[in-house]
C-alpha cells in the first residue's frame, strides 16, 4: 500500500511547487528599487504613508476608517517581509504634505484616468529615494460594467465602496478584516456567497484593491495573462502556470503562497540593490 502513496505524494508536492510570482520589469532601475516600500522597510524600518481622499467622498471613505483598511493592508506584506528579513518595519501616518512613502488617493482621476479604476506610480523625484514616494490612486468615477453573465457576478454596474459597508452589528472593521485576512482567511467567493452579494460588489472594495496595489508599491507585477508577459522582469519570473493569487486575480483576503513566493524572490534580488 505504501508504494501507491509515494507517487502520488510527489505529484502533489510538484503541483503544489507551479507558483508563478513575478517582479517589476522596472525594479532593475535602481531608483525604482529603492523607492519601492520593500527598499523602504528593510532600509529604513518605516513605511510612512499618508491619505489624500476627495472631499466629495469623504463620507464613504472616511479618514478613521481608510487608515484602518489601508493599514491592515500594508502590514500584511510588511509581516510577511519581516518574517524573511526581520524585524518587521513599522507603519506611520503622516501628512501628504511632508516626506511620505506612499500616497493613497481616492477621488476623481478626470485628468489622469486610470483604466481599471486604481493604479500603482512610482513618484521618482530625486535620486534620494527617501524623497521619493509611491501613488496608489483609487479612481472613484471609475465603473465596472458587468456583462459576462458569470454565475456569482450579477450584471450591471459596481462602483468603489468600503470593506466598511460589511462592518455588521457588533462588529468592528478590524474585527471584520481580522476575520477574512487572518482567523478564517477566506477567499472573495467565499465572502461573497456568505453574504449573499455578487463577487464584482466583494471585488470592488478598498481593502481588496489596496492589497493588490501594496503588492506593486513593494515591487511586484501583475500575473494574469498578458500583463505577467508585458510588466513582470523575464529573468525574475517563476516559470509555469500563474496560480489564482492575490497579484493575479485578486480573489483573496490574505496574502497566497504564490504572493509570498514572489516577496521572497523580491527581497532576495534587493539585498542587492540596497546597501
Ligand atoms: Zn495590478
Amino acid at each position: 500500500m505504501r508504494s501507491f502513496f509515494l507517487p502520488m505524494l510527489l505529484v502533489i508536492m510538484l503541483s503544489s511547487k507551479a507558483l508563478g510570482w513575478g517582479i517589476d520589469a522596472e525594479f532593475n532601475d535602481d531608483i525604482y528599487a529603492q523607492t519601492s516600500l520593500a527598499a523602504k522597510a528593510i532600509k529604513a524600518g518605516v513605511v510612512r504613508y499618508c491619505l489624500d481622499i476627495s472631499p466629495a467622498v469623504q463620507n464613504q471613505f472616511t479618514e478613521e476608517n481608510t487608515k484602518r483598511t489601508a493599514e491592515w493592508a500594508l502590514q500584511a506584506w510588511l509581516s510577511a517581509l519581516g518574517a524573511l528579513q526581520p524585524p518587521a518595519a513599522r507603519v506611520e501616518y503622516v501628512p501628504c504634505s511632508g516626506k511620505k512613502d506612499l500616497r493613497i488617493i481616492i477621488g476623481s482621476a478626470a485628468s489622469d484616468p486610470t483604466a481599471n479604476g486604481a493604479d500603482t506610480q512610482y513618484v521618482t523625484v530625486s535620486a534620494d529615494p527617501g524623497e521619493n514616494s509611491i501613488d496608489v490612486r483609487l479612481d472613484t468615477d471609475y465603473v465596472w460594467h458587468e456583462t459576462r453573465d458569470v454565475s456569482g457576478a450579477t450584471n450591471g454596474d459596481y462602483r468603489w465602496h468600503s470593506i466598511a459597508d460589511f462592518v455588521e452589528p457588533g462588529q468592528t472593521l478590524d474585527s471584520l478584516i481580522a476575520r477574512l485576512a487572518g482567523s478564517e482567511r477566506l477567499t472573495l467567493d467565499q465572502f461573497a456567497q456568505e453574504r449573499k452579494v455578487a463577487h464584482p460588489y466583494v471585488f470592488w472594495t478598498d481593502y481588496v484593491v489596496f492589497l493588490h496595489e501594496f503588492g506593486h508599491a513593494f515591487g511586484l507585477c501583475d500575473t494574469v495573462d498578458g500583463l505577467f508577459q508585458r510588466y513582470c522582469d523575464a529573468r525574475y519570473v517563476s516559470q509555469g502556470e500563474q496560480p489564482s493569487s492575490v497579484m493575479k486575480d485578486s480573489n483573496f483576503f490574505y496574502l497566497t503562497d504564490d504572493d509570498l513566493q514572489g516577496l521572497k524572490a523580491l527581497a532576495g534580488r534587493l539585498q542587492q540593490k540596497v546597501q
